[in-house]
């Protein structure tokens, strides 16, 4: 088995993920994997040659190799996969977040030392050790800070039971998904529990997924090959969660004064011919309620036939702001202002929203050329071509196949069917990775609810190791 890569054991995505830079960024714009600085064409199984790429010579790189190949530099339409392009997702988005904290076994003399937080202290089996920058498959080396002396260790995404290794394996996560993990647990557990995270791992670890009976993990499937696979469209996965431009400024732009009226939202629409409305006779404070135990669809349906539903107020869509996005913490700023709830919700949404579009996008990419070849293939048989003769045919016909799936997409963008600008404009990626991983790790926190009681005994023999 060759080199396999490990993953942040809370939202799947790996350490090492390279980023390709536009002509007008600088060299700290681009980096490769595993501390090497930058992409090649070179390492790619298929080269680059799309027009407005290019490659430049980085003489100064002391491998002779790297620098006889040149550093990459990604035009618009760049096809590489062995990192994001510069033309798809900032530096600053992606900076930071790939870093790997590792959770450690605490060894049996462990002491408590200045900085540890008390949930470490409390804790059985395992502590928050310090954070490595670009792990190399199992080990993760230099780690900063250096807690209770541990500078490396090394790291599994599987239990370890069954693996015929003595040592403890440390946890690999992105720093940011554990502060999102601290936030979670406390949430839902009253506490941070790493020693939960510690025997899901220990019960449940399995790669590549990093849990057996894998979660949602949105988009995880299609990156995760032997190397990380940089496909356009996912680049959120790659996006900070935590500092996420233009977020603050969405939610404040919301914010109304004081002396705007904006109880209700929506108009309430033509008078349309009066037919029995049961709803009429329901007191504003009574429809109030039972749209609190309506479904969205359901909401919809109402404004459809009831008069009295056509408005709806500002409170319907404050509580699905925060009950529907507890990932979006931010929102308590808006405490004792005037919002425009709905303006809010709709922004979010589409802030957040736009995977399963993308989804849609990909898949009618990946089918397209596939659909063509099947309609190639019955036209030839309606036409009564069997053996050599297909095959000829197949061969003549087959060639302007590249031409006909460009057209197609080029018709398809002018005609705006799928709307990526429009997406582009209103996109968060990094609120729309929060998303992903607040989902993940509402499931993960889930499991550790459910595992068993640890027993005394077993407690006390696991500590010896
Ligand atoms: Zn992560
Ligand atoms: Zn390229």
């Amino acid at each position: 088995m060759g080199y396999s890569e490990r993953h942040c054991q809370l939202c799947g995505v790996s350490f090492n993920v390279a980023r390709i830079r536009k002509a007008d960024e600088p060299e700290s714009a681009a980096w490769g994997n595993y501390g090497i600085d930058f992409v090649t064409t070179a390492d790619a199984a298929r080269a680059c040659e799309v027009e407005g790429c290019t490659n430049i010579p980085r003489t100064e790189h002391p491998d002779p190799l790297v620098s006889a190949e040149g550093e990459h530099i990604a035009g618009p339409n760049c096809e590489l996969t062995l990192g994001y392009s510069g033309w798809r997702i900032t530096a600053e988005e992606m900076r930071d977040i790939l870093r790997c904290l590792c959770i450690a076994a605490k060894s049996e003399d462990w002491q408590p030392e200045v900085g540890d937080k008390d949930y470490e202290i409390d804790a059985t089996y395992c502590f928050v050790a310090g954070v490595s920058h670009s792990p190399d498959e199992f080990s993760a080396e230099e780690m900063i800070p250096v807690k209770h002396g541990l500078e490396q260790t090394m790291i599994n995404n599987e239990a370890m039971e069954g693996l015929g290794s003595d040592e403890e394996w440390a946890i690999p996560v992105h720093e940011a998904c554990f502060q999102m993990f601290e936030r979670v647990s406390r949430e839902k557990l009253g506490k941070v529990d790493i020693d939960g995270l510690w025997r899901l791992r220990d019960s449940e670890g399995d790669w590549p997924e990093g849990f057996k009976d894998p979660l949602k993990r949105s988009d995880i499937s299609i990156v995760s090959e032997q190397y990380f696979d940089c496909v356009k469209g996912t680049e959120y996965l790659v996006s900070h969660p935590l500092r996420i431009t233009g977020l603050d400024q969405l939610i404040n732009s919301c914010a109304l004064d004081s002396e705007a009226s904006c109880e209700v939202v929506f108009n309430v629409g033509q008078a349309v011919e009066s037919h029995y409305d049961p709803f009429a006779a329901l007191s504003p404070e009574l429809c109030e309620l039972l749209l609190g135990h309506l479904e969205r669809r359901d909401v919809a349906n109402l404004r459809l036939v009831s008069r009295s539903f056509r408005q709806l107020p500002q409170l319907y869509f404050r509580r699905i702001v925060e009950t529907e996005m507890p990932w979006i913490w931010e929102v308590t700023t808006l405490k004792g202002r005037k919002v425009d709830w709905h303006d809010l919700w709709c922004r979010l949404s589409a802030a957040d929203g736009g995977a399963s579009m993308d989804t849609q996008e990909r898949h009618w990419l990946q089918q397209l050329p596939q659909d063509k070849s099947e309609n190639l293939r019955q036209q030839l048989r309606k036409e009564g071509l069997t053996g050599m003769e297909m095959s000829k045919e197949w061969a003549k016909r087959g060639l302007n196949f590249k031409q006909e799936v460009d057209d197609d997409i080029k018709a398809a963008n002018d005609a705006g069917m799928w709307p990526a600008d429009t997406r582009k404009a209103t996109e968060l990626r990094g609120l729309r990775n929060r998303r992903r991983i607040w989902e993940d790790l509402e499931e993960i926190v889930k499991r550790i609810a459910a595992l068993p009681p640890v027993e005394e005994d077993e407690d006390a023999e696991s500590r010896v190791w």
